[in-house]
């Protein structure tokens, strides 16, 4: 009898009760959780290439006999295990890092093994640090794997190894199984996917490359494809609610139009016509501003609440970070200075005057309110609230958002980004909002000329900073702590700055400035420098929002090599915004690793933002590009958004059509997809941005 779905992994041939205890911990609980456990790489005894034709840098699977081993003890009880191995025309040492005895003595001199991974030079041996391993033995009768040119390779936990879940995956196709087509055959007509069966297959085993690539796209395909039909749902949603219809009465909008000190740049245009169309329109806004550090997002924002507040409604700018929300508050006043609207900023925490604030929002006093997390206080009450504009959506949760929404009448919505975000991500994430991009710089900017060096020359950077200040120009200089501490030697701004106010500064007005000063101290700081009287700034990262100061025309970066690279491209926004040749030095310090020479070539090579993040992205993958765990991304378990890029727009193309024509997936022919989608998808939809 064959198996059934559902059917518990534990009664499976090869597995029992021990063993599904493991494979529990793997979240594999039936027969069809370890179907749809994908490898997540594959073994390969096809080699075209011997040892000594293999180039350095590629990722290579070949046959080999293993030579010699050795562990050898380093200091603080970390060991380096190292096995050389050979297929005659050369040899390459495999490494691991703590390898467990288990491992070391499953290698023996004369051993066949098939290795896998990426070559290296570890010091000056060309090596494969923790590659995958299998072992070719030779005595034991022949077996299915035996014979394959492709092994599976899974993630794997204590208790279960990669022979086991092949066995007991080959034992599930020998006995046969039930297996529901979650895919119409029109769509994998159309599409070119195989059915779910022969997938299935030969994603766990395949005889070629081709058969590989076929399954996965498959898989790909369909879990990308599931994602974007929500996406499309809930952008129809959108744009079906009912909102206000505002009229451009060009009373605030056009004083502010006049009273610009530059010409807006077109695409700042554009994206304003974008916003007011949007907001003319009888439904509500639902739409993500992206653009580049210093393409000017503020302003366009500031248009967008003025048309509010010109058809009489209250809008909202909500920050993430306090800086932030006073930096926005700034900038509004500088440019409403004499404007007929009433600002009003709220942070979180008692103070003076707070009630009254809460007094004005309520009553309908103040038309622009600035804020926090405080914004959606049970103690704030609108008026009426018809804008609601979120700075850095990502580092808000779901429920922050909805909650501030709930306090408008039917609100605009207007997310900004002050990341730029990569097209694959901004699908997957955004793909339910309309977008506006801001893909100009206004003319003035000047691209910053970047180096990075190395610590030993910091000196030279030094004088350069030093001729720079006696020619006026101010500097900053970025440390990666506010403190040094026993626990790294990484340079500290306080220290940095006493050493540089005692020495070669000590002429100069050198300052200090981290987050772990008070908020009048930081404005304080900020305020002078911007007024130039300070010559050096040093600072941690809280000027990565800061300030906008034309003089300032150099950052010096320590420990460059330390910072994420849409941070190291936000912090150089800071300079080049005046008329004067600008500069970012990024000082890297020994060890730096592999993906941190990738992202200091990344600065040097590039200003441009979108670039940069689509590097970013790709060394540090979807999760972790924001940094943080709210950013709503959704987990997938086979595709990948960067290397299956062109899979995912064709995921998204179809599946909006689809929605276009079938928006609850009611027609006949698409029961295989509602069926899914009610299962897994429908409770999701309720996660999403607005
Ligand atoms: P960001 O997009 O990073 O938020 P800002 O809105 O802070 O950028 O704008 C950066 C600076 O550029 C501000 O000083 C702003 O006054 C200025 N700015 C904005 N638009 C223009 C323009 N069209 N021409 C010249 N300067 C501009
Ligand atoms: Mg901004």
């Amino acid at each position: 009898m064959s198996y059934s779905p559902d059917d518990s992994i534990q009664y499976v041939r090869g597995v029992g009760p021990k063993r599904a205890k493991y494979f529990k911990k793997l979240g594999i609980e039936t027969v069809k959780d370890i179907l749809f456990y994908y490898p997540r790489d594959y073994l390969s005894t096809v080699t075209d290439k011997s040892i000594s034709e293999l180039k350095i840098n590629e990722t290579v699977s070949l046959k080999a006999k293993v030579t010699s081993k050795n562990n050898v003890y380093r200091k603080y009880r970390k060991s380096i295990f190292q096995v050389v191995v050979s297929d005659g025309t050369g040899y390459i040492y495999c490494i691991w890092f703590n390898a467990s005895k288990w491992l070391r003595e499953q290698f023996e001199e004369g051993k066949e093994i098939i290795v896998r991974g990426k070559l290296q030079f570890y010091g000056k041996k060309l090596s494969i640090i923790h590659p995958d391993v299998e072992f070719l033995n030779k005595e034991k009768k022949r077996s299915f794997w035996s014979e394959r040119d492709y092994l599976p390779v899974y993630n794997l936990t204590e208790g279960l190894s990669n022979k086991l879940l092949r066995k007991v995956i080959h034992n599930i196709f020998e006995r046969g199984f039930e297996i529901e087509e979650t895919l119409p055959e029109y769509l994998r007509e159309q599409q070119n996917l195989l059915p779910v069966y022969k997938a299935l297959k030969l994603i766990h085993m395949p005889s070629s490359q081709q058969d590989i690539k076929r399954a996965r796209r498959r898989f790909v395909f369909e879990e990308l494809f599931f994602v974007e039909l929500m996406l499309a749902r809930k952008k129809k949603d959108w744009s079906r609610k009912k909102g206000n219809s505002l009229v451009l009465k060009k009373t605030l909008t056009t004083q502010l139009k006049n009273k610009l000190p530059f010409a807006l740049t077109f695409a700042q245009k554009k994206v304003i016509r974008e916003i007011v169309d949007d907001m003319k329109s009888p439904y509500q806004m639902n739409r993500l501003l992206q653009g580049d550090v210093g393409s000017g997002k503020t302003i366009v924002a500031i248009f967008a609440m003025l048309l509010a507040v010109e058809n009489g409604f209250q809008a909202a700018i909500m920050a993430p970070t306090e800086i932030l929300a006073q930096q926005h508050y700034l900038s509004l006043k500088d440019y409403l200075k004499n404007f007929d609207v009433k600002l009003s900023l709220l942070l979180g925490g008692n103070y003076k005057d707070k009630k009254k604030i809460l007094k004005n929002i309520k009553s309908g006093k103040c038309d622009i309110i600035v804020g926090t997390h405080s914004l959606i206080q049970k103690n704030v009450e609108f008026d009426s609230l018809g804008l609601i504009v979120i700075d850095e959506q990502h580092r808000f949760g779901v429920m922050q958002r909805k909650t501030l929404i709930q306090k408008g009448q039917t609100p605009d919505k207007l997310v900004m980004s002050a990341t730029p975000i990569p097209r694959s991500l901004a699908l997957t994430i955004y793909g339910d909002l309309e977008v506006s991009v801001i893909d100009e710089l206004p003319p003035n900017r000047k691209t910053v000329y970047t180096n990075w060096i190395n610590s030993d020359k910091r000196e030279e950077v030094i004088d350069f900073l030093q001729k720079k200040i006696e020619e006026g120009r101010q500097v900053f200089i970025v440390c990666p702590l506010v403190e040094e501490s026993e626990k790294s030697d990484l340079k500290a701004a306080t220290s940095t700055y006493k050493k540089l106010k005692q020495g070669t500064f000590s002429e100069f007005e050198v300052d200090l400035l981290h987050g772990k000063m008070k908020n009048e101290k930081k404005d304080k700081i900020m305020h002078e420098f911007s007024r130039g009287n300070i010559d050096v700034l040093v600072a941690t990262t809280v000027i990565e929002v800061g300030i906008d100061v034309p003089n300032a025309t150099i950052m010096m970066i320590e420990h460059a090599e330390r910072f994420g690279l849409s941070q190291l491209h936000q912090l150089r926004g800071r300079v080049g915004r005046g008329k004067y040749k600008s500069y970012c030095v990024l000082v890297a310090y020994e060890p730096i690793s592999e993906t941190g020479l990738k992202r200091l070539n990344t600065m040097r090579k590039t200003n441009d933002g979108f670039e940069i993040a689509e590097v970013d992205l790709e060394i540090r993958g979807p999760g972790e590009f924001f940094g943080t765990e709210q950013s709503g991304i959704p987990h997938f378990k086979i595709a990948n958004i960067i290397r299956d890029k062109e899979i995912l727009e064709e995921a998204r193309e179809y599946a909006f059509y689809i929605i276009d024509k079938d928006y609850e997936l009611i027609s006949e022919k698409n029961k295989e997809l509602r069926k899914k989608y009610r299962q897994n998808y429908l409770e999701k939809e309720k996660l999403f941005s607005f």
